[in-house]
């Protein structure tokens, strides 16, 4: 592993890297050694004045760009990524303590998204009726709008500002990037990557920072729309105030995922699925399984064995070391939040089956541990029942029939992902048609949307109206214009 470190993480605003004019700078920490891998600066309104200056200046030229050369602009980009892939792993590993495989999920989807917009010629073509009445022909063609901010969460450093990138820059916009404070480096990284690709000054930049960048960008006069993945009060914030500014927005919100477990299911090969769902990243995947429930008492009882045996067997470590199956979580701060919930879900008279609480990994006293936990006999009242934990911690839940898990989960405000494991098709089919959550996963753990599919909430886990990637994307970065021609 090449221990990375970055002194001083730089903004990137009209084509250079640039210090932010923030004072204020923040340590970033590997969350499995507790070491500081460099600093990261709080960032400021003027710090987002320029970037939006720049991304604007650079529209009028970048929207006259063919389609097909911005879209070479992504096949570089492409293949600069896949010449660095090992390294961007080791980077995503060393400031998110995910394990190296997960990485690959992380960079690879990232890719994916870059190779799907580089199809902007075919994806982005609009409509066309010839004689839509005498003489008259009736064309509708999609236009880019002007400057796009983009926000990302922490779980998925590498992947999620490569949601809305590509596809924004593919339709003729201009972007800024806000990546999360909490991992800035596999971004910093892959802004070295864009540098190279010699694009006109000002298509894509990056601004540091926290809050004050987010509010900066939502307030911006000169930004036409926003792109947000994140926890579902902050979604909310970003949706009223870019609507209170009049800008277009998709924000990703947060989740409680429920998985429901049939007896009729292929025990063996659900287990392994639900336990990767629901530890995978530690738990810091919005598609990650939160409740498992056991649909009738036979099921609800196997779930319990079963997960608990499975569950034992994961190995927490560094996730750079081989055979480690799960990092620490992303910080000491987080960990105390997860800590405090298990406390919460002990104290409220869940059934601690298998305690994380004292995990300790060998010549890594200061990571952010916590080991695989599971809760038997939660309810929908407890606290873990119904708020997301966003760490390694399972809660079992217990229903009479399908209808009942179904109304258990259909009762909750959040709706990111649900999954069923079952071999029968009627009970599949009756989840899949009646089930909330928009990503749905029938034998699936992590019901994540490839690039070319839209990706999404609903309810309290999305706000807006058009979604990420797939076809979504292209509409949520255009307007559409309609020309009627008549030639005398
Ligand atoms: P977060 O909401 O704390 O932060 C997200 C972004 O918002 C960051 O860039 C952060 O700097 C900024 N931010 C934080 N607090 C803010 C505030 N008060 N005002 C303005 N901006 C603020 O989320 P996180 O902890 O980084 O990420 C985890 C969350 O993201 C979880 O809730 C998870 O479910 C969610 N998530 C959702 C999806 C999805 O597809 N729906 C995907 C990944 C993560």
């Amino acid at each position: 592993m090449q221990k990375y470190y970055v002194e001083k993480v730089k903004n990137y605003v009209g084509g250079e890297f640039t210090l932010s004019s923030s004072r204020e700078w923040m340590p970033v920490t590997n969350p499995a050694t507790g070491d500081k891998i460099g600093d990261v600066p709080q960032g400021t309104t003027a710090d987002v004045d320029a970037a939006v200056a720049a991304a604007k200046k650079a529209f009028p030229a970048w929207r006259e760009v063919p389609a097909p050369v911005r879209a070479r602009y992504l096949f570089d980009l492409r293949n600069l990524m896949e010449k660095h892939y090992d390294e961007l792993l080791s980077i995503c590993t060393q400031e998110h303590g995910k394990t190296f495989e997960e990485s690959k999920g992380d960079v690879r989807r990232g890719i994916d998204n870059v190779e799907t917009a580089a199809g902007i010629p075919m994806m982005m073509m609009g409509d066309c009726l010839e004689q839509v009445a005498t003489g008259i022909d009736c064309i509708s063609f999609r236009q880019p709008m002007g400057v796009f901010g983009v926000i990302a969460p922490y779980n998925f450093p590498s992947m999620v500002p490569l949601w809305f990138v590509p596809y924004a820059i593919a339709t003729g916009n201009t972007v800024v990037v806000k990546p999360s404070e909490q991992v800035p480096f596999s971004q910093y990284r892959l802004f070295e990557l864009i540098h190279e690709l010699k694009l006109p000054p000002g298509v894509v930049n990056m601004v540091n920072g926290g809050k004050d960048v987010v509010n900066g960008i939502l307030d911006h006069k000169d930004i036409a729309g926003v792109s947000f993945v994140g926890s579902s009060p902050v979604a909310e914030h970003v949706a009223k105030r870019c609507a209170a500014t009049g800008k277009r927005y998709q924000a990703l919100g947060g989740a409680k995922n429920f998985t429901l477990v049939m007896d009729d299911c292929d025990w063996e090969k659900s287990i392994a699925n639900i336990v990767d769902s629901a530890f995978g990243c530690a738990g810091q995947r919005c598609l990650a399984t939160s409740i498992a429930v056991g649909v009738g008492a036979s099921a609800y009882k196997k779930l319990e064995e079963q997960i608990l045996a499975r569950a034992k067997q994961i190995k927490v470590g560094n996730g750079h070391d081989a055979g480690v199956t799960m990092g620490p979580v992303v910080s000491a701060r987080h960990k105390e939040r997860v800590l405090a919930y298990i406390e919460k879900g002990i104290a409220e008279g869940a059934k601690l089956l298998l305690d994380g609480r004292n995990c300790k990994v060998d010549g890594h006293p200061n990571g952010h541990f916590i080991g695989p936990t599971v809760f038997a006999g939660v309810t929908p009242e407890m606290t873990i029942g119904h708020e997301e934990i966003f760490g390694p911690v399972l809660s079992l839940m217990e229903a009479r029939d399908i209808g009942h898990a179904i109304a258990m989960a259909k009762a909750h405000p959040l709706a990111n992902a649900s999954s069923i494991y079952t071999s029968n098709g009627a009970h599949a089919r009756k989840f899949t048609h009646e089930i909330d959550a928009a990503m749905v996963g029938v034998n699936i753990g992590v019901a994540a949307p490839m690039a070319y599919f839209t990706f999404g909430g609903s309810k309290g886990s999305f706000f807006g109206d058009l979604k990420a990637h797939g076809r979504e994307s292209i509409a949520f970065y255009t307007q559409n214009k309609t020309a009627i021609q008549r030639w005398w």
